[in-house]
């Protein structure tokens, strides 16, 4: 896999890119114990600060109203509290809303929120562009801008909570970029959002979504949490995959499957194969066929999505050909749900938003 290594960062992400003040998201609990210290303040102003951050879903010292003046003041001092902010709302008429947020740099990150019954799913972007570039998707048409920070990960959230007065009942990094070329900054936000003390999330209500990454599937397992694993497939052998993701990142199907594999073993978690049906790419009724058996063999469940259109290169198939691919998998024995896109009537791609919004970075205003 020679010249097929991921972008790598180096984990400033503790410090904002507006402040140069590290995140007090990301701030090593012993430095916060020494601010405290340092500052006279009594144990209990930690823990009401924490409330704020982690029950509360309170990012700005600002709103936190309990605290005194002079501490509020104090904090701002040393550290950042929220380094983006929301620029702009798409809501669609079955209830999805995608939000755009501007990065301190003045780059833009798109997440989404998905209601369905009973439930509230946030879709989380993990890296600014993405270097996989699949073909199809708006998300990776300029590349890799850059790696997204801990304390940026999780700001969505808090963007996300604000709008609904509460935290999600799902998240799926599903957003732009591919999260698994991302994990020294991811890791430690799943970390936090699982942490019983911080935003105590049970792992299974998390999704981590890859194109095949299949390093970062092996390091994901090695992570050794119980996160729902969704693998990209798109197509059933690697002739076609190529047409949909170009080579630099691409691996072969069985490294994916054998990466799968290994997750379910040491995870004990079904994994998802998530597969974008495509006009004349990938809709046969021989790749259905072909699907379901790949998803009996390998103990996961499909996910089908509809192709919505942001390239001419590529077409939605009619509904009868969705139907019928979906009647096919289920009549070859596989689990399957249909992902009639959300959101797909208000441009609700991924990226495609975003690449409507781009800014100029903050540092040439
Ligand atoms: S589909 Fe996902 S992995 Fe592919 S370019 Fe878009 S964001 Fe990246």
């Amino acid at each position: 896999m020679a010249g097929r290594t991921g972008p790598d960062d180096d984990g400033a992400g503790a410090l904002t890119m507006s402040s140069c003040l590290p995140s007090i998201l990301t701030v090593p609990e012993a430095e916060l114990q020494a601010f405290f210290r340092d500052n006279g303040e009594k144990s209990f102003r930690r823990k009401q600060l924490q409330e704020w951050l982690y029950r509360r879903h309170t990012l700005q010292f600002a709103a936190m109203t309990d605290l005194p003046g002079a501490l509020r003041l104090a904090l701002t001092e040393r550290f950042a509290d929220c380094s983006s902010t929301l620029a702009a709302t798409l809501p669609a008429p079955d209830g999805t809303e995608k939000l755009l947020l501007h990065l301190a740099d003045g780059e833009a990150i798109e997440m989404v929120l998905i209601p369905s019954p009973g439930r509230m799913t946030f879709c989380l972007s993990t890296q600014v562009g993405c270097p996989v570039g699949c073909r199809f998707c708006a998300s990776g048409r300029d590349g890799l801008i850059r790696n997204l920070h801990t304390h940026e990960i999780l700001e969505q959230l808090y963007h996300g909570s604000a709008r609904i007065g509460r935290l999600p009942d799902n998240i799926v990094f599903m957003g732009i970029g591919e999260g698994l070329l991302n994990l020294k900054q991811l890791l430690p936000a799943i970390t936090m959002l699982i942490a019983p003390e911080r935003f105590g999330m049970a792992p299974r209500r998390l999704t981590v979504s890859t194109s095949g990454y299949v390093p970062g599937i092996y390091e994901l397992a090695a992570f050794g949490r119980e996160l729902n694993l969704a693998v990209s497939l798109h197509a059933v052998d690697d002739a076609t995959r190529a047409v949909l993701i170009p080579d630099t990142l691409r691996y072969p199907l069985a490294e994916i499957l054998a990466a799968v594999d290994d997750y379910q073993q040491k995870i004990g978690r079904m994994a998802t194969f998530e597969y974008t049906l495509i006009e004349a790419v990938n809709d046969q009724d021989s790749a259905a066929r072909a699907l379901a058996r790949l998803a009996r063999r390998h103990h996961a469940k499909i996910n089908l999505i509809p192709y919505n259109a942001t390239t001419e290169l590529f077409r939605r198939p009619s509904n009868a050909v969705i139907r019928r691919f979906a009647e096919l998998l289920e009549a070859e024995g596989a689990k399957m749900t249909l992902r009639l896109e959300k959101g797909a009537k208000v441009a609700a791609a991924c990226g495609q938003l975003r690449a409507t919004h781009r800014r100029t970075p903050a540092a040439t205003e």
